[in-house]
């Protein structure tokens, strides 16, 4: 049996891993299960599958749930505050770790993961994007293994030959073809942008996924951190990576070959299909996903992306040239921007906006180590705060 811990069991990518952990009780055990602070769902979540510890961040919450637990599932062991997540991340009977947090959150129980040479499945980009050559030597030194979750990524990584880590130039790799559905807003007059509600770009044309990522695929920053994640987990730069809208997301990403071949991955836009496909690599299992009917889908369109209507796909790729830690700080305003129009307290168009004035303001220094890294997070988080406050005051 496979041990798992599931960081972010309450999300969207933490469900959909449970459903298809479901359909194999006899290849996989839970071990642990985590959450942030939604007691409900972690109770049915632990009642359903026994795991040995329960982690709950907010301790309040951990209490709550400890007293549920007490007579519906004793056996579980619940943990509270943040270093429940890496303890349960590196435990010995733990063979795989679901890294499903959402935001900067996510990157020290993902870490801890890697130290503990565990496989990775890694659904939280932006652990990558704060600390991407951090996190990639930290799985080569301990022998982990880094299986990408998000859905363009999979594609990319089924559609490489097994030896690509020897470099894209020595397999023949000449582009990577990164899709992308557009949004929500693909299509809405550019003079509207700036009155779109948090209700109407967070609900996605093609994919049902938590409020934060969805506000970002509706920017296209979602794409940007995409673009960040493909160049350190298939070792290139922002040159090789070609954005292109296809707005049907059945095609979740293609790879150029020198020889003229283009690979592609087809699939119904569920996340299901590339948790299974991570869970159990190389093998293949059921996903519960209904097979692709070529025929129902009859078009595959493409576009370039305009960056005039989405800048934060040039405010990505610029950072990512920089280097050092230009993707953290970018990574943090765009939390920060992000929360802020969630709660109505900023337009959609100041998102770019105060992520591009929180760049401006922070110069690139060496992501040397992780206390430089998270000094430079919440130095944007100041940064970008300071912004909103003084560009949308009244509004709080
Ligand atoms: P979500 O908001 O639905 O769930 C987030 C999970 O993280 C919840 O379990 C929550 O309890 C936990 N969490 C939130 N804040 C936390 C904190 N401060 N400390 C500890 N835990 C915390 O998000 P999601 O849509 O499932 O996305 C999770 C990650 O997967 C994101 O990085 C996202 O970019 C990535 N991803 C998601 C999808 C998708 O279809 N949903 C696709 C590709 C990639
Ligand atoms: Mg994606």
């Amino acid at each position: 049996m496979i041990g798992i811990t599931v960081l972010g069991a309450t999300g969207s990518i933490g469900v959909s891993t449970l459903d298809v952990l479901s359909r194999h009780p006899n290849r996989y055990r839970v071990v642990a299960l985590t959450a942030n602070s939604r007691v409900d769902r972690l109770v049915e979540q632990c009642v359903a599958f026994r795991p040995r510890y329960a982690a709950m961040v907010d301790e309040t919450a951990a209490e709550q749930l400890a007293t549920r637990l007490r007579t519906l599932a004793p056996e579980v062991e619940v943990l509270a505050g943040q270093k429940g997540l890496e303890f349960v991340a590196a435990l010995d009977e733990v063979d795989f770790v679901m890294a499903a947090i959402v935001g900067a959150a996510g990157l020290r129980p993902s870490l801890a993961a890697a130290r503990a040479g565990k496989r990775i499945l890694l659904a939280n980009k932006e652990a990558l994007v704060m600390s991407g050559a951090l996190f990639m030597e930290e799985v080569r030194r301990n022998g982990a293994e880094l299986l990408p979750i998000d859905s363009e990524h999979n594609a990319i990584f089924q559609c490489m030959p097994h030896d690509f880590a020897r470099g894209l130039d020595e397999v023949g790799i000449n582009r990577i073809l990164l899709t992308a559905s557009g949004g929500p807003f693909r299509n809405l007059p550019l003079s509207e942008l700036g009155q779109v509600t948090p209700e109407q770009a967070v609900a996605h044309p093609n994919w049902s996924m938590g409020r934060k990522i969805s506000i970002d695929s509706a920017t296209m920053m979602n794409k940007g951190l995409e673009v960040i994640e493909a160049c350190w987990l298939f070792g290139t730069r922002t040159d090789r990576i070609q954005v292109v809208l296809h707005p049907q997301s059945i095609i979740h990403s293609m790879v150029s070959y020198i020889d003229g071949s283009v690979v592609a991955q087809l699939g119904n836009p569920d996340m299901r299909t590339p948790i299974a496909h991570a869970l159990a690599w190389p093998e293949r299992i059921d996903s519960g996903v209904d097979t692709l009917d070529i025929f129902q889908v009859a078009h595959l369109d493409f576009e370039p992306p305009d960056l005039q209507r989405f800048p934060c796909l040039r405010l990505a790729g610029e950072a990512m040239d920089a280097g050092g830690t230009c993707p953290a700080v970018l990574n943090a305003a765009n939390e920060v921007a992000v929360a802020a129009f969630l709660e109505g307290r900023v337009p959609f168009t100041a998102i770019p906006r105060s992520i591009e004035y929180t760049l401006g303001e922070l110069p690139r220094r060496e992501a040397a180590d992780l206390p430089t890294i998270f000094e430079e997070d919440a130095a944007a988080r100041r940064v970008a705060n300071e912004w909103i406050r003084i560009s949308y005051p009244g509004v709080l």
